[in-house]
């Protein structure tokens, strides 16, 4: 038997992307979503295991070294990556897979698993994304301007994606990864803003 889907959704920060997924997640629970690995410091309210795997450099350094990672990246000062185990064993068993991360890690799972569907989510407007990134007041001024920097690289990226969703109306942006997911051949193709930082 072929290996279910695996669907990467990616963006930059701020876009939105754990929210449309929740909501995609709530409306199919047949789904199954990624916990990564991350050295970040975990925000008030996540919890270790759900959230994330809150781990220590060394530990992060093992996961690497060992190839015990699908894809990694560090962003914005902190590294993030994909325990592989997991992702196999479940689409094996014929569960889809999400995979919710930034830009670099979706290419890398471009190259290693080629059958993977790349979503880009999109903001409607810059102004909206640096609006969003603001507002959630979880990250400190230098965490948001390393976080909008990367924010402009990784919306160059949006033509690498087979699809790209501008996330305008989360439940609409839910029902289209959905679509994607039963049918990957479904692939619309947003619009994506120039962002207007000097
Ligand atoms: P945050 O710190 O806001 O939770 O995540 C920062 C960025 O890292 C987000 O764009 C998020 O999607 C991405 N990210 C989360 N987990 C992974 C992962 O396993 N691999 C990669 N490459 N990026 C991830």
């Amino acid at each position: 038997m072929n290996d279910a889907p695996l669907v990467v959704v990616s963006g930059p920060s701020g876009v939105g992307k754990s929210t449309v997924v929740a909501q995609a997640l709530a409306v199919d629970p047949s789904i199954w979503l990624s916990v990564s690995a991350t050295t970040r410091e975990p925000r008030p309210g996540e919890v270790d295991g759900r959230d994330y795997f809150f781990v220590q450099d060394d530990r992060f350094d093992e996961l690497v070294a060992t190839g015990g990672l699908l894809e990694w990246a560090a962003f914005a000062g902190n590294r993030y990556g994909t325990p592989r185990g997991p992702v196999e064993e479940r689409r094996h068993a014929g569960t889809p897979v999400l995979l919710e991360i930034e830009v670099q890690g979706a290419r890398q799972v471009r190259q290693a698993v080629p059958g993977a569907l790349l979503v880009f989510l999109a903001p409607p407007s810059w102004e909206v994304l640096k609006d969003r990134l603001l507002r959630r007041g979880t990250e400190s001024p230098e965490a948001v301007e390393r976080r909008l920097q990367a924010a402009r690289d990784e919306l160059a990226a949006a033509d690498e994606f087979d699809a790209v969703l501008v996330n305008a109306d989360v439940g609409e942006c839910a029902q289209a990864l959905l679509a994607l997911v039963s049918d990957p051949t479904s692939v619309p193709r947003g619009r994506v803003p120039d962002p207007d930082l000097p």
